[in-house]
């Protein structure tokens, strides 16, 4: 049995390529639809604020902030409150 959803990708199981292939795409590519306003923007045509550390993306039409991208020491966390959608 697998311990995690690597070793079920690397053995080659169905379900978790779904997963796989979710998640190796072109984020300026994705479309992202707004929680707030239900807007519907090009993510790569998205203004961005922030730093080193961390990147809002907000919405175009109503302001809210649809992504929040932060570097931890432990790693990347990736808060999409702000989004209903995100289309690729
Ligand atoms: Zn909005």
């Amino acid at each position: 049995m697998a311990d995690n959803i690597a070793d079920l990708i690397l053995g080659g199981d169905p379900c978790t390529h779904l997963l796989q292939e979710a998640f190796a795409f072109d984020i300026t590519l994705t479309k992202i639809r707004c929680a707030v306003c239900d807007t519907v923007s090009g993510l790569g045509s998205l203004g961005v604020d922030g730093g080193p550390l961390q990147a809002l993306v907000k919405c175009a039409d109503c302001g809210s902030v649809l992504m929040r991208a932060r570097r931890t020491q432990k790693g990347y966390i990736l808060e999409m409150h702000g989004a209903r959608h995100l289309y690729f």
